[in-house]
């Protein structure tokens, strides 16, 4: 878990690593790994970052708000594998 990880880039929310929005896909597999059995934390974590997302993303473009982030950051997690 170091040196390739997936991780956003703060204000802009975008993956260090592949560019992708964040959590690109392999974010999403890692964090799956980490909190698995535990999903109850996972989107408890994620509703944070996407809380943090929300503010730094606004304030980037407020004209613009983010609409899609419950959808980017908390329903891949509840979908069926
Ligand atoms: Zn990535």
């Amino acid at each position: 878990m170091h040196g390739s990880q997936h991780l956003p880039i703060r204000p802009l929310w975008l993956c260090r690593r592949c560019g992708a929005p964040w959590p690109c896909g392999p974010a999403r597999l890692s964090l799956l790994a980490e909190y698995q059995g535990n999903r109850t934390a996972l989107l408890f974590y994620l509703a944070m970052l996407k809380e943090e997302a929300n503010v730094h993303l606004t304030s980037l473009n407020p004209s613009a708000p983010p609409r899609d982030l419950t959808n980017r950051f908390l329903s891949w997690v509840r979908a069926p594998r």
